[in-house]
This record gives structure tokens, C-alpha cells and sequence, in this order.
């Protein structure tokens, strides 16, 4: 058993051999120069028969990505529908997590051996033998994990060169120039990725060399100056490193395997899984893939590319991409050339062009996805390097949902489902004003819609310390490359002038729904003097500029924003939404205004009004004062007597706005001396007015004075700078103010939150609740007599103990019966309960007699269950909580549905067991958040209400919700 890896080995080359004979020569010298690595001479002694740890894209399984990484997987699964593909093979994340958790970092057992296995097939499927000295073999070894994430990791291309292959591939493409650009790309990526030089020592000798030659692109360079670049970056990577640049292949590619899993703990990733809370059930590891080499460098005839299947900047049904002929691998990316639209190889390669028209099509077809996909031509030759689900905003997803369901390509339950319903956000970001009038300073190509102003910055750390200072910043950049990830978060939008819809400026930014302007040509970017030049202007740091991700116009100065409005895709998407969803989405909305806008999100009613943010308008506020000073019944009728129309208005006009949908309105809830200033406010104000008094006196004084002693003088007769009007003026102020203080120490609580509020207040000032009944019911008979169907719903606040409701309603059958007596008409209404406080969970069975609807008032009960104040709790301790996972997520954001979840549930089955036509809804802020609506679609609730533009991610969550929980059912 000892040698069982080698011996299995031999065997199968010597099948090869004799398949190859070509090959004979070459096998041979793969032996003498492959030197036993320290883990082949382990994998000898081990015993066991190894694991699988690699696997060719014939044999692998299309949908692994956990195992294959999802570069992998898709190479697997397109190599196996008959795409062409070049061959090659995954090592998997497996061996990743074995070789990091491994202290004395070395591969596990097997991989190696694995590895050599499989390079034979691939040798056989290119006919190229692996560091032969007449037909060599090259690779390229590429990163990938269960998620994609662009430009996280870092591939080597042209793997397999050194100076005797090299002279092989110069004698066999008779292409020289070709050959030491493909080697000093190799030297450049091995070099930086795998032996961690600095890439600025490589850029300074390539640009020290193209400034020599005289040559502004990188096309431009000749043979002699490659072959100069090449040697020079040779000599760069033994000076940092004090060794020779490795030549023999095999130990190249086992640095370069090691380098990709190693880069799996690099910076750039741990930021990146941080940032989009990318858990290891998510993504573990990075799986390495190797691929042979095809290239689109090697004359006129070739190219590189990267497309879209659809236009992922508004969802367009066409081929997008752009592409870059003699060109390889991330010159399309880096933006080190200005690649051309795809549309343009119609022209420049038609054959070739419908062949990656085809390409899409079956691509679609078979993933039943936009996908966005690399491609390379190799003399005439199309081949597919690389397929994913397209990244796009949320514009795009949702046009593309409605589209794909009409072509049938997938299902309307499919174009729902394939959407975060977070995603929709995006929509409901500012455009520009179209209004305004001011003339762009540059125009780039427009890479991720949405507009934004900031200050410009100039580099990522600037960006970052700046944003995180609280600034709003644009970065601007020539380009940017993946170690400015950091800087991309902070700012509000990017900004950079090369490189293009594909560059990884736009991929970046289009995923995080941040506008971005690529390629604005005319900006230069000096980031030593923190400065831009654009023509004749020059833009500092701190100078404000405003980008328009959507036309691609970059303006000076801050540009005033217009909210958007619904695309009719939106509209589509949202109404095949509310057709499947089973739970209804309410918004919770004040006034008339609020109302209409609710509607206009597509609210099925309002779940929650809140009557004290009328009370807080200025003409109200000092009835509302009033009212609160009054010491005796009949002081506080008065005021509440000028109240009644003012509400009774209020509520028609949004009844009216909302009929006949259902609008819940609440009782007053908060304590009654929010409404009034503080006590220091307050004593602030008195010195303010005493000091005032004096003064005014002082002044009355002096003038009086120069009265007695002018008294002759006309002028000073005609003075009186105060009357006595006005010091009386002065003191009613006093007066009213001292009799707030007294008022506010009074009414001074230890815990107002959990004091005099509520259900409580409406008990011990019952002429306030009767107030609010009357104006709800007179202006529900108002529209029901003139044959508006209004739905009003009462709510009372805080309720702990069904005595307290009896109560309430006690109030509203006294004041219904009065109207409907008047009125000669029968009043349609609700009466119900906020579940707030614990024991109203608890008592549930009891409440429910009393209540026609419950309405979970989740910000409460999460306090009350947790017995925390929320804003205590976010300010002091949550984030550390969150931190060291004592709680994984904020509970007043998302539902904590161990917790607060439980007395739902219990509060629900014994309500409903006590009234089984009893409504239940939430009305928490965590109506709006996707996860808790699911949890409320699996309780059965009725309805769920939140803000006004969080509306259209509820109805689509709710409707996910319903699919998703029908998905569960038909397992
Ligand atoms: P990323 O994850 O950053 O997209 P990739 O592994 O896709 O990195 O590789 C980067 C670039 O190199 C791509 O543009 C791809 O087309 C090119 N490339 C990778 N492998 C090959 C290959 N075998 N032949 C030619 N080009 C390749
Ligand atoms: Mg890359
Ligand atoms: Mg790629």
C-alpha cells in the first residue's frame, strides 16, 4: 500500500503513453524535474486510501458549490451540457479548509497526486503536454467560492512558463511578441498572487518601459520591449524575494494552489464576507480551479470578453458586454484599455458574434438566470471561461422577472422568488431633479444607476476615514482594483475615468446598489495632491460634485434629488405579488398626506395611525397644551371642544383617502407631557422672560428719565419703546410658563415609558378617549351618509387586563348609540386591541372577547419581553452583544422570534380560540422586514403593516413568504 498513489500514478501514464506517443519524451521529463515535494514524500507514507479532493469538469457535479465553489461547479456543469469549455479540473474547498486548518500549512494528503492525475487528462484533452520543451501546456489556476464574489481572489494566468517552455511556444506560434506577453502577465500575477510581490514594483517597470518606448498602450509595446519587461520583472521578483522566479512547473503550481487558498484569509476577503455578513454556511473555503490556457491575445483574430445576458443596468432583453480584441484575461476588467461595446464585434467578427449570440441563449435557457459570462477568442475559436448568475440592480431584476415570465422562460412564481425583497429599496432611491439646469462638468458611461452627491475623494482610505467621519463622499479614481473595496463602502457613489461597464469599479458598485460612472475619460486623478483636473477645472478634496449613475453626466456642486416613480415591471411584479400572497400588507401612515402616499405604494389599508402626530401640528399644539394644563373637567371640555373638528377632519379626509379599505387608528397613546418642553426648557425660558421684563422696565425707565430732561424736545416726547401692552404681554408669558413647570413637575414621571400613558391615560382623562371616539364615529357617519365605504378601527394602546377594554368600549357603545340615534344610520366599525405588554400575551383568551382585532405592537412587547429600553439597549450594549454573538441580530430589527415569537404564537391560538373571527396584524417596525413577515404569514396573521415605502418590499416578502411555506408543505 505504501506506494499506492505512485504506483497508481505510473499505471496511468503508462496508459497514456501509449495512447500518446507523442507524449513519451515529455512524461519523462515531468519525472526528473519534478522534485519530491516535502508533501508528496508524505502522502507516501499515509496509509489510507485518500480522499477525493479533485475532480474534472466532466465528472463534477454541476450543482456542488459548497464543494466546488461556484466558478467550479459552473465550469463542471457547462463542460458537461456541451459548451465549449477548455478542459480542466476543481480541486475543492475541502482541501482548502483541511490545508488552512493545517498547522504546518501543507496540502492533504492526496491533492498532489490528484492533481498530477488529472493534469495527464487535461494533457490529453489538449494534445500539450505540461512544461514540454516543444508543445507545452499552460494553465491558469483560479480562485472560487460557493459565492461569487467579484475580484475577491486573485487568478494567475499563463501557470507553466519558464524560459525553456517559453522558447517552446515562441518556436511553436512563431509569435514572439505574443509569448513574452503572455510570460510577463504570468510573472506579473505569480509573482504578486503567490510570492506577495508589490504589484507597484511591476507597474513602475512597465510604465518606466512604455515611457522609454514612447508608447501609450499597452498594445503599442514591442517584441524587444516585452522581452525588456519580462526580464526586468524577473529580476524584481528575486530581488524581493532572494530567490530565482521558480521554473519548474509543477512546483509553480503548487505555490499557486496554496496562494489561492491562502487568499481565501486575506484581507480583501475577510472584509468582503464581513460586509455582506457572508456566513460559513454560506461559503467555506475556496476552491482552486485549473483550466488550460486559451488565448485572446494571440493575434487580430483573437479577443477577450465579459457579457451579461441582459443588460444589468435596466434589464433590457439584449446581449451586453464589452470585449477587447488581442487582449487577455483582466485587461477587460482592470480598465487598463477602454474596451468596446459588444454590439461592435457584429461588425468586426460576425460569425463569431452569432455564435455568442447562441452562447446566451443556451445559457439562459439552461440556468433559466441571467447569467454574466466571460468568454475568450482563440483564432476564430469561441470558448466560455466562466458563467455565474448576473449581479444586477434591482431596476434590472425586476424587469427581467416580468420579462422571462412572459417569454416563458421561467415561471411567475420563479420571477417572484428570484428577487430580495430588500432589493426594491434601490428603487425608491432620488434622481436627479430634471429640472435643473446645470451643465455637466464630464460624461463617463453610465455603470450603476442612481444619483448622488459627495465630496470628492480621491482614494479608498481617505473614502473610508472620511465617510466614517460622517461626510458624504464620491470616490473618484482612474480606476480601482479590489483592495479599494473598503472605500467603496463608505462612499456614496463612485466615480472613475477608465475602464468600463464591466470594470470592476461598475460590477462592485451595481452590486451594492451604488451609483458609479465609469470611464469619464477627460478626468485626470492625481491622489498625491488630492486633486482631479477636468479640462480647465480642477477639483480638490472636500469640492462637492453630484454623479448621475444613470445618464453617466458628473456635475459640480450638490444637484437637488425628486424621488422615482413606479415602472410599470413594478407594478406588474407587485400585483402578481399581492395575487399570491396570503397576508396583507397595511402601512402604518398620520395624516391625509401620508395616506395618499401609502396608497400610491399599493398599502391595503393603514394599520396604524397614530392620532398624538396630529396633535404635535403647530395650530395644534397649543389647544393640545390646553388641554393638558386644564386643572378641572370643564377647562379641559374647552379645549378638547376645539380639538373635536379638528380631528373629525382628519380622520374623514383619511378614511375617505383609504375607502374602502380598513384604517386602524390608535387611541392616545404617549405619555400627555411629551407634549410639553422639558423642565429645563421650561426654567430656561423663565430667566429668558424675567431678564426680558427687567429690561423692558430698565429701558421704560431710562426713557422717561430723558423725557424729564428733554422735555421740550418733540423727538424724544414721540418714544415709548415698550407700552405697558407689552410688558403685560410679557407677563402672561410668565405665567403661562410657570404654570407649565408646575404642570410638567406634576406630571413628572421616574418611567414615563412605562407610566401614565396609554389605555391608563384614557381611564383617569376619560373626556380625551371620548374626544378621539366621537371624532372617529361622527366622521365615519359623515362618508357613510354621503355613501363612502369607510372601515374604521379602533385601537386601544398599552391594554393589559381585558377590564381595561371593557371600559373603552363602554365609552364607544355610549357615543355609537348617540350617533347612530342622531343619525339615523348603523356605524361599521372595529373595536380592538394593541398586544403590547406581556400580560396582554398572556391574557389573550380573555382580551379576545372584548377585541374584534389584535395588533402586535412589536417595538413594545420586544422591549417588555426582554425588559430592555430600546434605546438604552442600541446605544450601550446591543453592538457588542452582536459583536460576540451573545445576540445574533438587533431584536427591535429583526423579530425575535425565540422570545417575542413564542407570545405571538401563544397569543394567537388562544385569542383565535376564544374569537375565532378575531383579525390579528402587526404593527411594529417589523412589519417591514422580510423575515419577521414570514414568520407572520407561518402564524396565520392577517395582515402586516409598516412605513409607506417600505410597502412594496413587504408585498413581495409576503408573497415569498406564501411560496416558500408552499415549497415546505409539498415536500
Ligand atoms: P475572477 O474571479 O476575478 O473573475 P477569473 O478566474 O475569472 O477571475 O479570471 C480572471 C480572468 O482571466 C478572466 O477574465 C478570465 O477570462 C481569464 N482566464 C481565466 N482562465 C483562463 C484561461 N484558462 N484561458 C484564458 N483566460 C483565462
Ligand atoms: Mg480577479
Ligand atoms: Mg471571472
Amino acid at each position: 500500500m505504501i506506494f499506492v498513489t505512485h504506483q497508481r500514478e505510473l499505471n496511468h501514464m503508462a496508459s497514456d503513453l501509449s495512447i500518446l506517443p507523442f507524449a513519451l519524451y515529455s512524461q519523462k521529463n515531468i519525472f526528473m524535474n519534478t522534485p519530491d515535494t516535502l508533501e508528496l514524500r508524505k502522502e507516501r507514507v499515509n496509509e489510507r486510501p485518500y480522499e477525493k479532493f479533485v475532480f474534472s469538469f466532466l465528472e463534477g457535479d454541476g450543482k456542488n458549490k459548497q464543494l466546488l465553489g461556484g466558478k467550479g461547479a459552473n465550469l463542471c456543469e457547462m463542460s458537461q451540457i456541451g459548451l465549449n469549455v477548455p478542459p480542466g479540473f476543481v480541486v475543492s474547498t475541502e482541501a482548502c479548509l483541511k490545508y488552512l486548518g493545517d498547522p504546518s500549512h501543507s496540502l492533504p494528503a492526496g491533492v498532489l497526486a490528484q492533481v498530477k492525475e488529472h493534469m495527464q487528462k487535461v494533457e490529453q484533452a489538449t494534445g500539450k503536454i505540461f512544461g514540454d520543451f516543444q508543445n507545452p501546456l499552460l494553465v491558469s489556476v483560479r480562485s472560487g467560492s460557493a459565492l461569487s464574489m467579484p475580484g475577491m481572489m486573485d487568478t494567475i494566468l499563463n501557470l507553466g512558463l519558464n524560459q525553456k517552455t517559453l522558447k517552446a511556444l515562441v518556436a511553436q506560434t512563431n509569435n514572439e511578441r505574443f509569448c513574452y506577453d503572455a510570460y510577463r502577465r504570468f510573472i506579473q500575477l505569480f509573482g504578486k498572487v503567490a510570492l506577495g510581490v508589490p504589484d507597484e514594483k511591476f507597474d513602475k517597470i512597465f510604465e518606466d518601459v512604455k515611457y522609454k518606448a514612447g508608447v501609450k498602450l499597452d498594445i503599442g509595446l514591442s517584441t524587444e520591449n516585452l522581452k525588456e519587461i519580462s526580464d526586468r520583472f524577473l529580476d524584481a521578483v528575486k530581488q524581493h524575494t532572494g530567490k530565482p522566479f521558480p521554473e519548474d512547473v509543477f512546483e509553480q503550481l503548487e505555490i499557486a494552489i496554496k496562494a489561492v487558498f491562502n487568499s481565501w484569509m486575506g484581507k480583501r476577503a475577510i472584509d468582503y464576507r464581513r460586509e455582506f455578513s457572508i456566513t460559513p454556511q454560506m461559503a467555506n473555503g475556496t476552491a482552486v480551479n485549473i483550466v488550460a490556457m486559451v488565448f485572446g491575445n494571440m493575434d487580430n483574430d483573437s479577443a477577450t470578453g465579459v457579457a451579461f445576458t441582459r443588460d444589468p443596468g435596466t434589464g433590457e432583453n439584449l446581449l451586453f458586454g464589452e470585449y477587447l480584441v488581442n487582449a487577455q484575461g483582466e485587461d477587460v476588467v482592470a480598465g487598463i484599455r477602454t474596451p468596446k461595446p459588444v454590439s461592435q464585434l457584429q461588425q468586426e467578427m460576425p460569425g463569431l458574434y452569432q455564435q455568442l449570440e447562441g452562447l446566451r441563449d443556451k445559457l439562459e435557457r439552461h440556468y433559466e438566470e441571467v447569467q454574466d459570462f466571460e468568454f475568450t477568442i482563440e483564432k476564430g475559436v469561441l470558448y466560455c471561461l466562466q458563467t455565474r448568475n448576473g449581479k444586477m440592480n434591482a431596476t434590472a431584476m425586476v424587469r427581467t422577472s416580468v420579462e422571462m415570465a412572459r417569454e416563458g422562460l421561467i415561471t411567475k412564481q420563479q420571477g417572484l422568488l428570484r428577487l430580495k425583497p430588500e432589493m426594491l429599496e434601490q428603487l425608491l432611491h432620488p434622481r436627479l431633479d430634471s429640472l435643473h439646469k446645470t451643465v455637466p462638468l464630464a460624461q463617463g458611461l453610465p455603470a450603476s444607476p442612481g444619483a448622488a452627491s459627495g465630496e470628492c475623494v480621491f482614494d479608498a482610505d481617505r473614502a473610508e476615514l472620511l465617510g466614517h467621519s460622517g461626510h458624504k463622499v464620491i470616490l473618484v479614481r482612474e480606476e480601482t482594483k479590489p483592495e479599494d473595496i473598503h472605500g467603496f463602502f463608505a462612499s456614496q457613489g463612485i466615480l472613475t475615468s477608465r475602464g468600463g461597464k464591466t470594470s470592476h469599479a461598475a460590477v462592485v458598485a451595481r452590486g451594492m446598489g451604488k451609483p458609479c460612472i465609469a470611464g469619464a475619460e477627460g478626468i485626470h486623478v492625481d491622489v498625491k495632491l488630492r486633486q482631479a483636473v477636468i479640462g480647465e477645472k480642477i477639483l480638490h478634496e472636500g469640492d462637492f460634485i453630484t454623479i448621475d449613475g444613470g445618464t453617466g453626466y458628473v456635475y459640480q456642486g450638490v444637484i437637488p434629488t425628486v424621488e422615482p416613480t413606479f415602472s410599470d415591471e413594478l407594478k406588474t411584479l407587485l400585483q402578481w405579488a399581492d395575487e399570491v400572497a396570503q397576508i396583507k400588507v397595511m402601512a402604518n401612515a398620520d395624516t391625509p398626506d401620508a395616506a395618499r402616499k401609502a396608497l400610491a405604494y399599493g398599502a391595503m389599508g393603514i394599520g396604524l395611525c397614530r392620532t398624538e402626530r396630529m396633535f404635535n401640528a403647530p395650530d395644534r399644539l397649543p389647544i393640545v397644551v390646553e388641554m393638558i394644563l386644564a386643572n378641572t373637567e370643564e377647562e379641559r371640555s374647552v379645549a378638547l371642544n376645539q380639538l373635536l373638528p379638528i380631528q373629525r377632519q382628519d380622520f374623514r379626509d383619511i378614511l375617505t383617502t383609504m375607502a374602502p379599505r380598513p384604517v386602524t387608528i390608535r387611541l392616545l397613546d404617549p405619555p400627555i407631557h411629551e407634549f410639553l418642553p422639558t423642565e429645563d426648557e421650561l426654567r430656561d425660558e423663565l430667566t429668558h422672560l424675567r431678564h426680558l421684563k427687567d429690561t423692558a422696565n430698565g429701558v421704560n425707565d431710562l426713557f422717561n428719565t430723558l423725557r424729564l430732561l428733554h422735555a421740550h424736545d418733540e423727538n424724544t416726547k414721540a418714544v415709548t419703546p415698550f407700552n405697558d401692552k407689552g410688558i403685560e404681554l410679557i407677563d402672561q408669558a410668565i405665567v403661562k410658563k410657570e404654570q407649565m413647570l408646575r404642570k410638567v413637575r406634576e406630571l413628572y414621571e421616574v418611567n414615563p415609558m412605562l407610566g401614565h400613558r396609554g389605555v391608563r391615560l384614557g381611564l383617569t382623562y376619560p373626556e380625551i378617549y371620548k374626544m378621539q371616539i366621537q371624532a372617529i364615529l361622527e366622521a365615519a357617519a359623515d362618508c357613510q351618509e354621503v355613501n363612502i365605504d369607510v372601515r374604521p378601527e379602533i385601537m386601544v394602546p398599552q391594554v393589559c387586563n381585558a377590564e381595561e377594554l371593557i371600559r373603552v368600549k363602554g365609552y364607544v357603545e355610549e357615543i355609537r348609540e348617540n350617533i347612530e340615534k342622531e343619525r339615523k344610520l348603523n356605524l361599521n366599525f372595529k373595536f380592538g386591541t394593541m398586544i403590547e405588554v406581556v400580560r396582554a400575551c398572556v391574557t389573550a383568551d380573555e382580551l379576545a372577547k372584548e377585541a374584534e382585532f389584535f395588533s402586535f405592537g412589536t417595538n413594545d412587547l420586544t422591549q417588555a419581553t426582554f425588559s430592555f429600553s430600546r434605546e438604552d439597549a442600541e446605544n450601550k450594549f446591543l453592538p457588542l452583544y452582536a459583536e460576540k454573538n451573545i445576540l445574533h441580530d438587533n431584536p427591535f430589527e429583526i423579530l425575535d422570534t425565540n422570545g417575542v415569537g413564542k407570545l405571538m404564537r401563544f397569543a394567537v391560538e388562544s385569542g383565535r380560540q376564544s374569537n375565532p373571527a378575531l383579525k390579528i396584524g402587526i404593527c411594529g417596525e417589523h412589519g417591514g422586514q422580510p423575515d419577521s413577515i414570514r414568520f407572520c404569514h407561518d402564524l396565520g396573521l392577517t395582515y402586516v403593516s409598516c412605513s409607506g415605502p417600505r410597502v412594496p418590499i413587504a408585498r413581495l416578502a409576503a408573497a415569498q413568504a406564501r411560496l416558500g411555506a408552499a415549497k415546505k408543505s409539498s415536500l
